[in-house]
């Protein structure tokens, strides 16, 4: 059995975790998010009943591979704190962290849709875009500790040359990026920046919902929109097909619901990419919510398998 906690900007979830994927003592705290103390006192309470056993956690944040830092834009309490080896001073158990999205798409090669399969990209698209690499069943280790953010580098730029105001004006426009770039591919991607995307190709204030519903009757502005999301969308996610080799792209997140939605999507990157499919590559995501526990949980049988 394996000790996992699911760490998010709103709950911390924790389960124990069967080698076959079966979850038990299942619990679910909110996340003390400027509480450094009670953020560590938490956990410590969830994993007590199990002193022995190793922790694995999935978390909304990357940790430095050199300093063991998490950096979660959502739970300020952790900045400069080497998480795992705080957690092992406390508690004396080894703690092995990974990063949320990574750990999806883990869960995803290991128990979900994407079983069987040697190269998984998983995608999540929700209210922004995000990504993991996993090879062999394993976790692709990136530089500073980053895999899989498809979402941030520019893919949106200025024009090499000047142009006249009506060329200009066809542009997608360069929007400032959370991360700090502009024009990254997460500024079009999301559930708000397709909202602010069909703003700019001249729709009205809709959710993303709403949108998604009124393409699929035909509607021309959000067809229109529909259209530049979908172009960017599936040449960045050909970029990441062709570089990774994956064989199947397990999707989860809100937009993933809908499902004419990616069926489209997929439609948009097998025609970009250099290889031929007979099928879709692009799938939805079996495990839901549970993917980042399961996910956690297969760092616990990666470690095992090491031994
Ligand atoms: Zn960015």
């Amino acid at each position: 059995m394996i000790l996992c906690a699911d760490i998010g900007g709103s709950f911390i979830d924790f389960a124990v975790v069967h080698p076959d994927g079966r979850t038990e003592h299942r619990r679910s705290v909110p996340t003390p998010l400027d509480n450094a103390p009670a953020f560590i006192g938490a956990l410590v309470a969830l994993c007590a009943p199990w002193p022995d056993m190793p922790l694995h956690i999935a978390i909304a944040g990357v940790e430095c591979p050199d300093t063991g830092i998490i950096h979660a834009a959502n739970i300020p309490c952790l900045q400069a704190l080497p998480l795992a080896a705080h957690l092992h001073r406390e508690t004396g158990r080894a703690v092995r962290i990974a990063n949320d999205a990574d750990c999806f798409a883990l869960a995803e090669a290991h128990f979900g849709i994407a079983k069987g399969h040697r190269n998984v990209f998983g995608v999540i698209l929700g209210t922004g875009i995000g990504g993991g690499f996993v090879l062999d069943g394993r976790i692709v280790p990136g530089l500073g500790g980053v895999t899989g953010e498809w979402g941030h580098a520019p893919v949106v730029i200025p024009p090499p040359v000047p142009l006249d105001q009506e060329a200009a004006e066809t542009l997608v426009p360069l929007f400032r990026c959370g991360c700090g770039i502009s024009g990254c591919l997460d500024t079009i991607a999301g559930a708000r920046a397709l909202e602010r995307l069909h703003l700019w190709a001249g729709g009205t204030p809709q959710t993303s919902r709403a949108i998604f519903e009124a393409w699929q009757t035909g509607d021309r502005q959000a067809g229109r929109t529909l259209d530049i999301w979908l172009s960017y969308m599936g040449a960045g996610l050909a970029h990441v097909i062709n570089v990774t080799g994956s064989t199947i792209v397990p999707v989860a997140g809100g937009l993933s619901n809908a499902h004419a939605l990616v069926d489209a999507l997929d439609e948009a990157v097998r025609a970009r990419i250099l290889t031929t499919t007979s099928g879709p590559l692009l799938r939805r995501a079996a495990l839901g919510a549970d993917a980042g526990l399961l996910g956690a949980a297969c760092l616990g049988l990666d470690i095992r398998a090491q031994e």
